[in-house]
């Protein structure tokens, strides 16, 4: 893979930091897209988030598993 090639849209700074985990406190829950399985009424897939490490910009937000049964409302 190496390095990407993205720039941040706000400062235009290229010190990324790709695949950072969006988490929460553990009594908060999950944040994440939620989908329906065949066994659970509802998942949550995790996402991720490629942040500008210069001023704080969330350049990217993704899932890593595309193509699911997404939940909307
Ligand atoms: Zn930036």
């Amino acid at each position: 893979m190496g390095q990407i090639s993205a720039k941040c849209t706000h400062c235009g700074g290229s010190n990324i930091v790709c695949g950072v985990t969006v988490d929460q406190t553990a009594d908060a829950g999950r944040i994440g897209l939620a989908y329906k399985t065949r066994f659970v009424l509802m998942g949550t897939e995790q996402f991720y988030a490629d942040v500008c490490d210069d001023c704080g910009t969330i350049v990217r937000l993704y899932v890593k598993t595309p193509g699911k049964t997404w939940y909307t409302k």
